[in-house]
């Protein structure tokens, strides 16, 4: 993919980056990013760009967002030191704990940020897409902390699939829609969500869910998941005797890689995000964007995106709903464009057997998300003997027990022997 770039443009993008200066007035991380919208879609694209530009840096707005930072989700999250995991990996690893977040992920943080600045812009309303459910629960909760109705788009074959999500959002007061059009899953979801914003852009708030679409949705995430990297690197500072050596994230549509990695990309720091490699390298048995796919634009973004040879979107496949997703955020692209982080992909099964090992090691039951960046780093260690790790732990593995019950648990069958 560097090829997308000449040298010396990627190093002048790369410290443009660093210094805070990307995305640019358009809305793009170099060659990446933009808005690409159906002219129907413009003025609510620009009037939301413009809210953004008012309250977001404002000293009120930021004060409210830190304090329910603070007081309702639970910031600042743990560092936490891994000594069992460190001890067999041969590394010193810590991981930052946003499985401790209200919700149990990270996907809060950005969740409550933008139901406070819908309500800011006068919304009467929000909106929100979901596809496991994760983030459709994350915008609930947020929504009746700030006091605002809140409608889930939902494709119907999801609602099937994650039916405690669903309950859980209800329970949360918001209204779950059945998207029966498309392909019924979360592509057809955002279609519908967009839809029903152009029809009231002022009344109407539309809460997106990751560093992904068009502009300013990649900024606006990044900014506020930003909390994430920002605490690490002091915490590591303070508890671990210095910054990492390397830090790892999993990469879906990329907001807590970017939340992590954002605060440390002008540090001496190996930053690695870890995509899903499913069951194989084959057509559709992955989500591994960044690693095998080419540019176009998803979703009114200019991206990397996983595509056949005449542009048509490709299924893709993961363990991890989270991470099954055929695009990524245009920074990752430019990220990765530049050199300045590398992606790679770690196995349905890698992720599992990561899982069990820092579940009985360490005593957290991670998300099978976030699994996939525990087999990067492990593998990274046994190549890099002693190094500082730390590892962004972007949710909790509760909601996955139904996929986990599946699988024989490998310890407690050897607890027996
Ligand atoms: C949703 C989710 C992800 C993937 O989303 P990103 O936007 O890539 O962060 C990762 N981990 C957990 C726990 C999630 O719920």
């Amino acid at each position: 993919m560097s090829a997308l770039l000449q040298a010396d443009e990627a190093s002048a993008l790369l410290a443009a980056a660093i210094r805070g200066e990307l995305p640019d007035a358009r809305g793009r991380f170099g060659p990446f990013g933009g808005r690409y919208v159906p002219e129907t879609l413009v003025p609510a694209f620009e009037r939301l760009e413009a809210g953004v530009r008012e309250h977001l840096h404002d000293a009120s707005f930021q004060a409210e967002f830190r304090k329910e930072l603070h007081e309702w989700v639970g910031r600042p999250t743990a560092l936490t030191y891994a000594p069992r995991l460190s001890e067999s990996w041969g590394a010193d690893v810590w991981l930052k704990r946003e499985d401790l977040a209200h919700t149990g992920a990270h996907k809060i943080n950005n969740a409550i940020g933008q139901a406070i600045l819908a309500k800011r812009l006068g919304a009467k309303r929000v909106i929100a897409e979901t596809g496991a459910g994760q983030h459709g629960v994350a915008s609930a909760a947020a929504c009746a902390r700030v006091g605002l109705p809140c409608s889930v788009y939902m494709g119907a074959v999801d609602m099937q699939r994650q039916a405690p999500n669903v309950d859980r959002m209800l329970r949360l007061g918001a209204e779950v829609v059945a998207v029966e059009s498309g392909d019924k899953t979360l592509r057809a979801a955002i279609d519908e969500a967009l839809r029903t914003w152009v029809t009231d852009p002022e009344g109407i708030y539309y809460l997106l869910g990751s560093a992904v679409g068009a502009h300013p949705y990649p900024y606006l995430v990044r900014e506020l998941q930003s909390v994430i990297g920002e605490e690490a690197r002091q915490q590591m500072i303070d508890l671990a005797g210095g910054l990492p050596d390397v830090a790892f994230a999993c990469v879906g549509g990329g907001s807590n890689a970017i939340g992590l990695f954002y605060p440390l990309l002008g540090d001496d720091i190996e930053l690695i995000g870890v995509e899903a490699g499913g069951t194989g390298n084959g057509l559709g048995q992955n989500a591994a964007t960044l690693a095998t796919g080419t540019p176009g634009v998803l979703q009114g973004s200019y991206t990397i995106i996983l595509q056949d040879d005449d542009g048509q979107v490709q299924e893709t496949h993961s363990i991890s709903a989270g991470l099954d997703y055929s695009g990524v955020g245009p920074e990752h692209a430019l990220l990765q464009a530049t050199g300045r982080v590398k992606y790679i992909s770690a196995t349905d099964d890698e992720a599992l057997e990561a899982l069990e090992e820092l579940c009985a090691s360490e005593g957290i039951l991670t998300a099978l998300e976030t699994s996939h960046a525990f087999a990067a780093a492990k593998e990274y260690a046994k190549k890099h003997p002693g190094k500082r790790i730390l590892i962004g732990n972007s949710g909790r593995g509760d909601k996955d027990m139904p996929t986990l019950t599946q699988y024989p648990a490998r310890t407690r069958s050897h607890a027996g022997a």
